[in-house]
């Protein structure tokens, strides 16, 4: 009986396994998890669960239903691909298929990465700990004003809490959006309260707060180091799983990685997308949602088309819902449908060189974001003047 070992029991994970069933996969399923708790959804752990709206984000999905062996509290720690097995901290585990979808970890930053008072959000020990940091009065420094750091400080100010944001770069979401798109959302900080400090890089670290490049300090009760996050991969150095500068699993455009039937899948896997001429890691839920499709079909024997998605994402925020589908490149044309300052929301268009509609971003407009998206999978030609004016639907030229 053969088995697949999924290493990693996230979104990518637990939808590889569904997935495995789904394709008519019989053999055994092991899905090995780091953590103690059985597998839950992240997006609400800067959200609704930090706020305590909801107590928990389990996943769904039944797994025993399905056959799937969970071993939680399990971290692999090395792989011998020749022989086909996994190390982990509790022994070795033999596999047939293996798929790796560790995820990422967040970034720290110089000083006392692990000192009381000082956080990272990526797990529901580290919300739980955090929520429990977000007490009324409390004085909370966030580093980093990007997505995260932008979710957490809109909770922590409904918490009552005095928030204090420093960003190295001169305006919020620095490598996602350029100034000019970012800019309307400085005043969202302003608006909730929050102090916004952009161009500051933090020096260091510690538990009574952060000091800054040009000598100045910001006392905390809490800091939060929300800087980004970085494949979690470290485990298969020397393995002979190919991976690239960004800490990513180097996967084909089916998701294999390299050696004979190792696959990669989610936060932790880069891909060569066709579509944008280059090799892409998304780091968001919808990738970890349909990147286990492809997984699955190449392991049952399937032959599944290329995964090449348009990477689509959402954020919840300061009272507004923020979603982008596409990407866009420093030589693509902004185009601003809607004024930031009015009341029914806004939303930036960008549009190639040859007049196709490349990437959006939209705040409380989902319907531009569904006709956006469907006219940037198109590679649709669009017309300016039109998509410039929110009354008219975003179609093509
Ligand atoms: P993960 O969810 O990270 O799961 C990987 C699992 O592997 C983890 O449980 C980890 O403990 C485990 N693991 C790691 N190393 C090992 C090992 N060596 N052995 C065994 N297990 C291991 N995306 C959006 O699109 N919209 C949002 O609003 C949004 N909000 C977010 C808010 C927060 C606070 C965070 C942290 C992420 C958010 N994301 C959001 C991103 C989204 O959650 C991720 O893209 C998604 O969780 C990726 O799923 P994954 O299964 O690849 O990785």
């Amino acid at each position: 009986n053969e088995r697949v070992v999924i290493v990693g029991a996230g979104l990518a994970g637990v939808h590889t396994a569904s997935h495995l069933r789904d394709a008519g996969w019989q053999g055994g399923i092991d899905l090995l998890g780091a953590e103690p708790h059985r597998p839950y959804d992240r997006p609400p752990l800067s959200k609704e669960l930090l706020t305590g709206e909801v107590a928990d984000s389990w996943l769904e999905t039944d797994l025993d239903a399905l056959g799937v062996r969970l071993r939680t509290g399990v971290a692999a720690t090395g792989l011998d691909t020749a022989g086909r097995r996994l190390e982990t901290d509790a022994g070795p585990v033999a596999w047939d298929h293996l798929v790796i979808a560790t995820g990422a970890a967040p970034r720290a930053l110089p000083g006392a990465a692990h000192a009381p008072g000082v956080h990272l959000l990526r797990t529901l020990d580290d919300a739980r700990e955090l929520r429990a940091a977000l007490v009324p009065g409390a004085r909370l420094v966030v580093v980093g004003a990007g997505w995260i750091g932008a979710e957490v400080t809109s909770t922590a100010r409904a918490a009552g809490c005095e928030v204090v944001v420093v960003e190295a770069a001169g305006a919020p979401l620095p490598g996602v959006l350029p100034a000019e798109a970012a800019e309307p959302m400085r005043r969202w900080y302003r608006e909730s309260g929050a102090r916004l400090l952009t161009g500051t890089p933090v020096t260091e670290v510690r538990s009574d707060g952060v000091r800054l490049a040009d000598g100045g300090h910001e006392p905390a009760d809490a800091v939060l180091v929300a800087v980004g996050s970085r494949p979690d991969t470290g485990w298969l150095t020397g393995t002979g799983v190919p991976l690239g500068a960004d800490g990513s699993v180097l996967a084909d455009d089916r998701l294999r990685a390299g050696p004979p039937g190792v696959y990669a899948v989610g936060d932790c896997a880069s891909f060569p997308s066709a579509r944008y001429g280059r090799r892409l890691l998304v780091q968001h839920w919808d990738n970890a949602l349909h990147g286990p499709a492809t997984v699955a079909a190449a392991i049952t024997g399937g032959d599944p088309a290329p995964y090449d998605p348009v990477p689509t994402f959402w954020s919840r925020q300061f009272g507004r819902m923020v979603q982008s589908a596409g990407l866009h490149s420093p030589t693509d044309r902004l185009l601003h449908r809607g004024s930031p300052a009015g009341e029914d929301g806004w939303t930036v268009c960008w549009t190639a060189p040859d007049g196709t509609l490349t990437a959006v971003l939209t705040v409380d407009r989902p319907r531009d974001l569904a006709q956006g998206r469907r006219l940037v999978e198109q590679r649709a030609l669009v017309d300016p003047a039109a998509v410039a004016d929110p009354a008219i639907p975003l179609k093509r030229a």
